[in-house]
């Protein structure tokens, strides 16, 4: 159920875990998800998966964990059609994208440290946080407020909504998504011009991961839907950069002990792929799939079909 050999597909598919451990059952769905999403493209006959270890921020990384990831797909019978791309060795095209967006004037230094950007938050009456993330008032915006730049951050577009060159300049981006349908953030107003590199060379997950779509030409994103708050920024930094938008597609998350996305700090344990039929049968249910009882490979087969019935990838 591959890509026909010699045929470049339209397709492309990525499943991009962050090795912070090993895959547990939320994990595994957003995986599931995107293989069959790529498989069941084109009638079944295929478009291509790519699996991308999301190794960029170092301190949260477990040694080990993205081979284990790997082995536990394998397990699955989730097998992607290239050998994995790495974030922590690209740091080079990341810069080269960071420096067209500064050429362009779209991403300036920022001096602030966490504590002046709440302050100046409580100040002007609104200490909005959201996810704890704090929402940037902006300060360094037209000129550096202080000494030692901390961050450089996306210029998100300041032409209001309502004004005529809304389509073009607007903060407020809308997208479709192919299961949570309509959807819209005014990304000024919810996050703020956002981090793209930190003054110790880090880079931002949000510049890595759309440079790196459009650097394998992934057509389709399928992920879990605690990431579709992100696909606004996403959009914005894909038209900034002059990259194509790939359609998107967020799934339904498992939830821990506490209600919220299962993480391993609300119980999450590594899947046991010994029985991998098991561990799919679950990661199934919960997108909506019918239960199997025959073989792994049968199993796939009959999720791909069902999944082109739910959600058939165009
Ligand atoms: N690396 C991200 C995560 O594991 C996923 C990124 C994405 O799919 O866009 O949460």
């Amino acid at each position: 159920m591959s890509a026909v050999p010699g045929v470049q597909a339209a397709y492309v598919g990525r499943f991009a875990p962050s090795p912070t451990g090993p895959l547990h059952a939320g994990s595994l769905v957003a995986a599931l998800a995107s293989w069959l999403d790529a498989r069941a493209w084109n009638h079944g006959h295929g478009g291509r998966w790519l699996v991308r270890i999301e190794d960029l921020d170092r301190p949260r990384c477990v040694a080990g964990a993205a081979a284990l990831m790997l082995q536990q797909l394998q397990d699955c019978s989730l097998v992607a059609d290239e050998p994995p791309l790495f974030q922590s060795q690209r740091n080079a095209v990341y810069e080269a994208a960071l420096q067209r967006l500064l050429a362009a004037g779209r991403v300036y230094p920022c001096a602030c440290s966490r504590k002046q950007i709440e302050s100046v938050l409580a100040r002007a009456g609104h200490a909005r946080s959201r996810h704890g993330e704090l929402v940037y008032p902006g300060t360094c915006r037209h000129g550096l407020h202080g000494t030692t730049v901390r961050a450089w951050r996306f210029l998100v577009p300041q032409v209001a909504p309502a004004s005529s060159a809304a389509t073009t300049a607007s903060s407020v981006v809308e997208w479709h998504d192919r299961r949570l349908g309509p959807q819209h953030q005014d990304v000024g107003a919810a996050v703020g011009d956002f981090v793209l590199r930190r003054a110790d060379g880090q880079f931002s997950y949000q510049l890595a991961v759309v440079v790196d779509d459009a650097a394998q030409a992934v057509s389709h994103v399928v992920r879990g839907e605690d990431l579709a708050d992100n696909t606004a920024r996403q959009l914005l930094l894909q038209r900034a950069l002059g990259l194509p938008t790939p359609q998107y597609l967020h799934t339904p998350l498992v939830l821990g002990t506490n209600g919220e996305k299962l993480s391993k700090q609300n119980g999450a344990t590594a899947l046991d792929t010994r029985d991998p039929l098991a561990v799919l049968n679950a990661a199934a249910n919960t997108l909506g799939l019918p239960v199997q009882a025959s073989s792994v490979a049968d199993a796939l087969a009959a999720w791909v079909g069902a999944w082109r019935h739910l959600y058939n990838p165009r």
